[in-house]
């Protein structure tokens, strides 16, 4: 007997049985879920050791010549075409010549390939478009965002038929249909596996003739285009009782094509989301019958529909979401910055106020982090990747920063933000902000059992191999693969520890790091944190727990794009309060999360080891110093090359609206800023007064007066007449109760 044969026979098989006994095995779902997409800068981080090297090599996003000249055209002439306040508060929906023009220049059909006659867009050029889109209208995007992300143009390109890809890709790419995309139901939402919508294979008639089909039954909401769709992507589950397909009565979820002109299909009806006025709504369907070939991928793919839709969700959630987001950072370092700047009181712009800057520092420093994982995680869609878990950080992660920013932008706004009207330019966007939270995925679910929970299998060096082992039919080779990643993940745990403690004792020295300079003692805190999360998360699995370590994971990718992004960028020097005030955010939350975690776990011997191996100082790093927050503040309250890089791609105003006079007063007030000092010099405050007195000249005052007047402009609310707000009719219908008049006594 070798070594290798008595150590599986006596040590791994008492092992084996016992895991085999404790541990749950995967369901379909969940093994789906699990094995959906692919690894990538996510296995890096989980071994506990990521090779920087690689990050630093990676090729980062860029637009084709073509994509860039679409952002320039189409794209910039949309966002003129837009009118937000008109369309959430008046018209209720995009004008008709804009969804003319959506469908004219093929926004719908940017994933869909040339060949079928779509843009054949990069993820990065699909993702800038949504970018800009955001920051002119939310609506606009979202409707632009919908038909490119999961739902029919993506299922019929990766899994249809070739009879089904020819019909419908060139349809859907000339925007003859409109496309939704139907999962939720009011008993499915976040256990969307659990619908009872359902689809039973049976012979019907077709176009007047007999046809093996499919009569679907049902209740889908929160639809979005689902009021104005002509084709309808629904998933179901499907049954076969006859078995006229196979040998299964219950096929499991299958995704189908359901034309939105058949009997029996109900569409019309609309949700108002956050009143934000994209077109979402309910639909349902009685006793619809469709032909089997309108199942996306034929027969071969009935009852595989979850599979399909785990796959889609793993590349897609990384793009529109994160995209909006990223826009939405970038679009309140541009308006705060401004704003903060020109808007005075107490006789000083706000944005000199510490606890203004408090909030401005970590705007700018946001906005950079949130497009440095876009960017990234678009990179790694193009090369080919479907990375689900780093796909599922930047979703929650983005979205969540995203509610920060907006609520930081609000308060450094006041009534300005508040008071509703054509010239505010944040209420959409704030109240937009629930929707990205609760879509693809809400966020609560997401961070604390998708992020962790699914990296924890799929990203780990040899879980994924020891589940499978242990679910291996043949026991003797069941045993012989156990055997085999067991061992290994043994010694790679071994390796670690001693990793992980070297690098907490010495505080990171013993981490590699790739660069010189200033972010090299990053990289080698992110090794030295990489190497703890790697060792704690042996442990795990409640959901608080998990929650934390997926806080963990997702500070070690924002914290690599961050360090990614600085060196992509030509290491600017002027960047750098803003990478150092990310990295030490992460740092922080790293040190805390870790904390936390070992403070509640259940085997407290071992959180008491752990501590002693992991975090011996305790929590040390506390986050940026308020100077470097003022520094990354300041970024934004002057026009400057990293407020350029921070803000590159949003759209700016036109005409006369409120971001116009923003940004029209921002130019004039630091145009005049010597001028404004010289009067402070002269402690005069009024420009005539001055200029009578000789400290500013005729010219001079001019400028002066010009931008007190555009800056009076710009901090100028909307105000209505009664009867706009409340129409006569309406009051005429209200009841009297409602209203009790004035007695005569009164
Ligand atoms: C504006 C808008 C547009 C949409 N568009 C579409 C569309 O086009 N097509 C489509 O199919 N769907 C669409 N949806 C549906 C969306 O995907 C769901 O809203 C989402 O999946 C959450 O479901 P729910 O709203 O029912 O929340 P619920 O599932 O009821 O969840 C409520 C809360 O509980 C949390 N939660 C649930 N389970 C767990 C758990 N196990 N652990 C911890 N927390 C948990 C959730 O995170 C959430 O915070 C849209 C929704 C909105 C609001």
């Amino acid at each position: 007997m070798t070594a290798a044969s008595y150590r599986r026979d006596y040590i791994t098989r008492p092992i084996f049985r016992w895991a085999r006994n404790v541990l749950p095995s995967l369901s379909a779902t969940e093994r789906e879920a699990a094995e959906a997409g692919d690894v990538w800068w996510d296995a890096d981080l989980f071994s506990g050791n990521p090779d920087w090297t690689k990050l630093i090599a990676f090729p980062p996003a860029a637009l084709s010549a073509e994509e860039q000249a679409f952002i320039d055209g189409p794209v910039a002439e949309l966002c003129r075409m837009l009118d937000d306040w008109r369309i959430n508060w008046e018209w209720r929906d995009l004008p008709p010549q804009v969804w003319e023009y959506l469908k004219q220049h093929k926004f719908f059909a940017m994933i869909i390939p040339r060949e079928y006659g779509g843009l054949g867009f990069s993820a990065y050029a699909h993702s800038q478009v949504i970018r800009t889109i955001s920051s002119r209208s939310i609506v606009a995007a979202v409707t632009a965002m919908v038909p490119n992300s999961l739902g029919p143009g993506e299922l019929l390109h990766r899994f249809g038929t070739k009879e089904q890809q020819d019909y419908w890709l060139p349809r859907l790419a000339q925007g003859r249909e409109i496309p939704c995309f139907g999962l939720t139901s009011p008993e499915a939402g976040s256990d969307a596996a659990s619908m009872i919508d359902s689809g039973v294979v049976c012979r019907g008639s077709w176009q007047g003739r007999d046809t093996l089909g499919i009569r679907l039954n049902w209740h889908k909401r929160y639809i979005t285009l689902a009021p104005v769709a002509t084709v309808l992507g629904l998933a179901f589950k499907l049954s076969d009782p006859d078995r006229l397909i196979g040998d299964h009565e219950q096929l499991g979820i299958t995704v189908a094509l359901v034309p939105t002109n058949l009997p029996g299909v109900t569409i019309g009806r609309r949700h108002l989301p956050a009143l934000q006025m994209f077109q979402n709504g309910p639909t349902s369907g009685r006793d619809v019958f469709i032909p089997m070939d309108n199942v996306i991928g034929g027969i071969a793919q009935a009852g595989k529909g979850w599979k399909m839709l785990m796959s889609a969700l793993a590349a897609g959630r990384g793009i529109s979401l994160p995209s909006l987001s990223a826009s939405g950072g970038a679009f309140a370092a541009h308006v705060c910055g401004a704003y903060a700047r020109i808007r005075e009181q107490f006789h000083v712009p706000i944005g000199r106020f510490e606890a203004v800057e408090e909030r401005l520092g970590r705007i700018a420093a946001t906005a950079y982090l949130l497009d440095a994982a876009r960017r990234l995680t678009c990179a790694a869609i193009d090369h080919g990747h479907k990375p689900a878990v780093v796909t599922a950080i930047i979703k929650q992660q983005a979205t969540e920063r995203l509610r920060v920013v907006a609520n930081d932008a609000m308060d450094i706004h006041g009534g300005k933000a508040v008071q509703e009207g054509p010239l505010n330019y944040l209420g959409s966007f704030y109240r937009a902000v629930p929707i990205g939270i609760t879509v693809e995925g809400a966020n609560i679910v997401t961070r604390s059992l998708i992020q962790f929970g699914q990296g924890a299998i799929r990203s780990h060096p040899f879980l994924l191999s020891e589940i499978n082992a242990l679910e291996e039919p043949d026991p003797a080779r069941a045993l012989d693969e156990f055997d085999r990643a067991f061992w290994r993940h043994v010694s790679h745990s071994l390796a670690n520890a001693m990793r992980a403690v070297a690098r907490a004792w010495t505080g990171g020295l013993t981490a590699p790091a790739p660069a010189a300079g200033m972010t090299r003692r990053y990289y080698r805190r992110l090794g030295r944190y990489a190497s703890a999360f790697a060792l704690a998360a042996e442990l795990k699995r409640r959901e608080m727990i998990s929650a934390r370590f997926g806080d963990i994971l997702s500070e070690l990718y924002l914290g690599s794009a961050v360090l990614k992004r600085w060196d992509e960028e030509g290491r600017q020097a002027a960047d750098v309060p803003l990478v150092a005030w990310c990295m030490e955010t992460s740092s922080a939350t790293i040190e805390t999360r870790l904390d936390e975690i070992l403070a509640n776990l259940p085997m407290r011997p071992v959180a008491w080891l752990l501590r002693f191996m992991l975090l011996p100082f305790g929590v040390r790093r506390r986050g940026p110093s308020d100077r470097l927050t003022q520094a990354c503040a300041g970024l934004l309250l002057a026009p400057s090359a990293t407020r350029d890089r921070l803000t590159a791609g949003i759209f700016h105003g036109t005409g006369d609206n409120g971001i116009a006079r923003l940004e029209r007063a921002f130019e004039l007030t630091i145009a005049a800023a010597p001028l404004h000092e010289r009067l402070h010099r002269a402690k005069i405050r009024d420009i005539e007064a001055a200029r009578r007195q000789d400290v500013i000249n005729d010219s001079e005052a001019a400028a002066l007066h010009a931008a007190a007047q555009a800056v009076a402009e710009a901090v100028a609310v909307d105000d209505f007449a009664p009867e706009e707000i409340t129409r006569r009719q309406s009051l005429g219908d209200m009841p009297s109760q409602a209203m009790p008049r004035p007695t005569a006594a009164e």
